[in-house]
C-alpha cells in the first residue's frame, strides 16, 4: 500500500491520505472505489467540478501544439486569449493581467507591483502594507507576512516583513459589539484604519490588502454593507492603493464574476487563482488597473518580477476554456441559486443547531462556526480538534468539505467552508447537507457533547 511507505512529503507526517484515481462532475473516485461528493473543491478550486471533457480537450489541443515557451522570449495564443477574456472590457478599470502560478504568487507579485508604481511615481517612502488579522494571503513569506492568522503566522514570526501591519477583521460575528449597529460597527472599522494610517504616516502607505470574503481563515466572512466603500475612500484620501484578495472568493465563486461587484467599489490590484483554472492546471493571475503599468511602461519599462512559468501555455489554455465553460453554460446564474438552496438548507438543518453559532457566505461559498455555547458564543477547546473530527466524519459519510479550525482569532473557533462545485445539482446540495449534518453530529458526540 502507498500508505505506509509514501515517499511524498504530506500535510501530515503521520498519516498519508487515500489514493484519489478519478473525477466524474461533483465526485472524486478513491482507489478503493468509494465516492466521494465534492463539497469544497478541495479549498475552493474545482468552480467546474472534476473532468470536465471541454476543458481535458482543450489542454490536450495545445498540449498538442505547444506545451511551453519562455515569457522572456514569446508569448503565447491562450495567454493572450485569456488576458483579453478577463480584462479586455477593462472591469473596474482593472486593464492588465499578470498570470503565474498560483495565489500566494498572485499576492506576492500585487505587492511588489504597488511599491515599484510608487517608486517609478517619485514616492519611495511608501513601503507600508496594511492588511487584517485572520486574513489569508498565502505561505511564501511575502504573502504570509501579508496575512493575519496567528497560527500560520507563528514559527516564521522572525522572518516576516515588519512592513505589513494588521487591522481588526469586518467579522460581524465575533468583532461587532452587541451595542453597535451594523453601521456603527463600519464607522469603528473606518476609524481604526484611518488611526493606522496616522501611526504610520499616511504618506508612506503603499496599500491596504484585504479579501472581499474571508476564506480559508475565518469561514467566508463577508463584510458588512458599507465596509469596502468606506476602505476605499480612506485609501483614495490617502493615495495608497486597495488590494483585492480575491484568490478564493472570486470569479464566480460568490454569483459574481468578481466578489468586489457586490460591494460598490474596484480594486487598483487584484489577485485572482482557484476559480480560474478550476484545478485543471496550477494557475492564477495579479489584475492591475491600467494607470499602474502606464506609470511603470512610461517610466523604468519593466515589471521588475517574473517566474520560471509564467503564463504557461496549459495552464492558460485550461483557463480559458474554463472561464468559456462559465461564460457558455450560464453558471453564475446557476451559483446564485444553488447559493439560496445551500442557505437555506443549511439554516433548516443548523439553525437552531445547539453548537453552530453563525451561517455565513454568498453564492456557492459557505460556511457554518460550530460554538461550545450560542449565547457566549464561546469556541469549543482547540485541543479537541472538533474541525479535523468533522472532516474525518464526513469522509466517512462519503462528503468532502473544508473544515478549519482558529476561526475566531487563529487560535481557537471551528468551522466548516463548503465551496460545491458551480454544476452542483439540486440534489447534490440536498446530499452535502444531509450528510455534513450527519457529519457534525458524529464529531460532536465523539466529544461528549
Ligand atoms: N489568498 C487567499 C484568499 C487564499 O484563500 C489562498 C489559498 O487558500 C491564497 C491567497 C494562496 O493561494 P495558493 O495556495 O494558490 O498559493
Amino acid at each position: 500500500m502507498a500508505a505506509r511507505n509514501s515517499r511524498v512529503l504530506h500535510r501530515s507526517l503521520r498519516e498519508t491520505p487515500p489514493l484519489a484515481i478519478g473525477g466524474e462532475g461533483a465526485w472524486l473516485i478513491a482507489r478503493d472505489g468509494r465516492r466521494v461528493l465534492d463539497a469544497s473543491g478541495g479549498a475552493a478550486v474545482s468552480c467546474l467540478g472534476h473532468q470536465h471533457p471541454r476543458v481535458l480537450d482543450a489542454i490536450a489541443r495545445q498540449a498538442s501544439k505547444l506545451a511551453y515557451a519562455h515569457t522572456a522570449f514569446f508569448s503565447s495564443e491562450p495567454a493572450e486569449e485569456l488576458a483579453d477574456l478577463l480584462v479586455g472590457h477593462e472591469p473596474g478599470g482593472l486593464a492588465c493581467a499578470y498570470f503565474v502560478s498560483g495565489g500566494s504568487e498572485a499576492i506576492e507579485a500585487g505587492i511588489k507591483l504597488a511599491r515599484q508604481y510608487f517608486i517609478e511615481r517619485g514616492e519611495a517612502q511608501r513601503r507600508h502594507f496594511i492588511a487584517r488579522r485572520q486574513s489569508y494571503h498565502g505561505n511564501t513569506l511575502g504573502a504570509l507576512a501579508a496575512g493575519g492568522n496567528a497560527w500560520r503566522r507563528e514559527p516564521y514570526a522572525p522572518l516576516l516583513s515588519s512592513a505589513f501591519s494588521h487591522v481588526t477583521p469586518a467579522f460581524a460575528y465575533h468583532e461587532r459589539r452587541d451595542s453597535e449597529t451594523d453601521a456603527d460597527f463600519v464607522a469603528r472599522l473606518a476609524a481604526e484604519l484611518e488611526a493606522e494610517f496616522q501611526r504610520l504616516g499616511p504618506e508612506t502607505v503603499a496599500a491596504f490588502i484585504a479579501e472581499p470574503v474571508v476564506g480559508a481563515t475565518a469561514g467566508c466572512v463577508p463584510a458588512p454593507e458599507g465596509y469596502f466603500r468606506r476602505v476605499r475612500e480612506i485609501c483614495d484620501r490617502h493615495g495608497a492603493l486597495l488590494v483585492l484578495d480575491e484568490v478564493m472568493c472570486g470569479m464566480g465563486r460568490t454569483g459574481t464574476t468578481h466578489a468586489w461587484e457586490q460591494e460598490g467599489v474596484a480594486p487598483d490590484i487584484q489577485a485572482i487563482a482557484k476559480g480560474l483554472g478550476g484545478g485543471y492546471q496550477p494557475i492564477g493571475a495579479m489584475l492591475a488597473r491600467g494607470e499602474l503599468v502606464e506609470t511603470i511602461r512610461q517610466g523604468s519599462g519593466a515589471f521588475q518580477h517574473g517566474h520560471t512559468y509564467l503564463a504557461h501555455p496549459l495552464a492558460c489554455a485550461a483557463a480559458l476554456e474554463v472561464q468559456r465553460v462559465i461564460h457558455d453554460e450560464n453558471l453564475l446564474d446557476q451559483v446564485r441559486e444553488r447559493g439560496k438552496q445551500l442557505e437555506r438548507r443549511l439554516t433548516e438543518r443548523f439553525g437552531n443547531h445547539r453548537h453552530v453559532g453563525d451561517i455565513r457566505g454568498r453564492g456557492l461559498f459557505q460556511a457554518i462556526e460550530l460554538v461550545a455555547d450560542r449565547a457566549t458564543k464561546a469556541p469549543f477547546d482547540p485541543a479537541l480538534k472538533l474541525h479535523q473530527k468533522i472532516k474525518a466524519a464526513a469522509l466517512a459519510e462519503g462528503l468532502a468539505c473544508y473544515p478549519g479550525g482558529g476561526t475566531v482569532d487563529g487560535r481557537s473557533g471551528d468551522h466548516v467552508l463548503l465551496a460545491p462545485p458551480y454544476i452542483a445539482t439540486h440534489d447534490d446540495i440536498d446530499i452535502i447537507v444531509d450528510r455534513l449534518g450527519a457529519a457534525v453530529d458524529t464529531a460532536l458526540q465523539s466529544i461528549n457533547q
